[in-house]
């Protein structure tokens, strides 16, 4: 491994113009790190990875490096890009390891973090940075997010989590687990208690549902649900997974580890929204993908789809008569998730669009003063990057609302 990334390193060109890093959500200085590591300077490219994406080691695992920093590498063009996902691992979980936070100077304001997933983490920890008291709620008895109770941790270890909350806390940042705002607490109360700003990290944990007869029989799983704790569900050998997304394809590769034997994916159409490195991974499982099956309901015995006919342009232009009825023990619901609307339904002037996501403007503010937000509950199901890179422009708009550092 470590011959591989410096030679990796060795073979870029450390471009002027930065292809790499254009594709980069959060706009990663590759070049930079990269000369850093051939320097052997691995605590400053560390600190440099960190200090403009602190999911960088999260983010070394499970970007899609492919429509992203790798595919836009200009040695891509003629021949292998560089692996740069390979050498920001390195570097990033060695820094996180040697990584030691200084506490700033209290500037006398405090904010709250609803929701410890990526996007909260990002918020607490460079308003902590600012000097701001910072608590953080979570529903979850751990923080994390999806990174904890979605991704599965044969893709990430959760340690790399661990050591990331043992940071904030050592930055004094407060964390209250199983507290969900928008039950007994309410942001209103939360501005009654002195916080001067909220961050609203809270994602898309309600499953989008297919409307469909039969939704609520006892063979059937909501992707998320069944991924927060697989063990629990007794999903028997034969699954079908409807949905072509990374949650299908993680909650397939989940099955596959739990015992099951044959797991077919089911797609509406041939768009699969899936990155191709987890479809591959998820068929190389042993995973069966089947297009064009549109799913009408769902029995005792399994889900029943009709089947679509296709244009040359793989449009589907009808459907097949006959019905096809599967026979399998599980059928797992992976097509999408929303926002819950606790929070827009107990604060008053808190508005969503028509999909519940809250709506903020350039600054991440949201319609109510004060409230910003970032991550999956603004943009939708989304990734870990694009949170990180939301959350930073909503951070500096709480810094500045509050008139810390100006
Ligand atoms: C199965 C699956 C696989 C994925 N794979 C990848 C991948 O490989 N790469 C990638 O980049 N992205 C992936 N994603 C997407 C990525 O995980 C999300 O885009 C990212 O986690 C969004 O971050 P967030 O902080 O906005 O929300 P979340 O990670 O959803 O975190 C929200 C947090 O808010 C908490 N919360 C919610 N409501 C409340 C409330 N009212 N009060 C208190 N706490 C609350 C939740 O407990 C949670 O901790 C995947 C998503 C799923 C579902």
């Amino acid at each position: 491994m470590a011959l591989h990334i410096v030679e990796e390193a060795e073979r870029c060109l450390t471009c002027k113009k930065p292809l790499c890093q254009k594709g980069c959500p959060v706009s990663t200085p590759i070049p930079q790190a990269i000369t850093l590591f051939r320097e052997r300077k691995i605590n400053e490219a560390g600190e440099l990875l960190f200090e403009n994406n602190p999911m960088s080691a999260v983010c070394s695992l499970i970007c899609n490096h492919g429509a992203q920093c790798e595919g836009h590498c200009v040695r891509g063009r003629k021949g292998t890009p560089i692996h740069f996902s390979a050498i920001e691992n390195y570097i990033s979980t060695t820094y996180l390891d040697r990584l030691r936070l200084k506490r700033a100077e209290p500037c006398g304001k405090r904010s709250a973090i609803i929701g410890g997933g990526p996007a909260g983490l990002v918020a607490a920890l460079k308003l902590a940075q600012a000097g701001v008291d910072v608590t953080i709620f979570d529903q979850n008895p751990r923080l994390g997010g999806v990174m904890r109770y979605g991704i599965p941790s044969y893709r990430l270890s959760k340690d790399v989590l661990d050591r990331f909350q043992q940071h904030l806390e050592g930055l004094g940042v407060k964390v209250r687990h199983n507290t969900q705002i928008g039950e007994s607490l309410t942001i209103a109360d939360l501005f009654r208690d002195g916080y001067d700003s909220i961050f609203v990290g809270t994602g898309t944990w309600r499953a989008q549902t297919l409307g469909i007869k039969g939704e609520a029989g006892g063979n059937v799983l909501f992707g998320l649900d069944y991924l927060r704790s697989p063990h629990t569900a007794e999903i028997g050998e034969r699954v079908a997974v409807i949905g072509a997304g990374n949650t299908a394809m993680d909650v397939a590769r989940t099955a596959f580890r739990q015992g099951a034997r044959e797991v077919t994916l089911y797609a509406r159409s041939k768009h699969i929204s899936a990155s191709s490195d987890e479809l591959e991974y998820a068929l190389l499982d042993g995973a069966e993908l089947l297009q064009g099956k549109a799913i009408q309901y769902i029995t005792e015995e399994g889900p029943v789809f009709r089947t679509a006919i296709f244009d040359e342009d793989d449009r589907v232009v009808g459907y097949e008569d006959d019905l096809d009825q599967v026979s399998c023990d599980t059928v797992i619901v992976a097509v999408s998730q929303k926002p819950r609307n606790k929070l827009i339904q107990t604060t008053e002037g808190l508005e969503g669009d028509d999909r519940g996501l809250l709506i903020v403007d350039e600054h991440g503010m949201c319609t109510v003063p004060g409230v910003f937000a970032a991550g999956d509950v603004v943009t939708g199901p989304n990734t870990v990057v694009h949170a990180v890179a939301a959350t930073k422009v909503a951070v500096k708009g709480m810094l500045s609302y509050m008139g810390v550092g100006a």
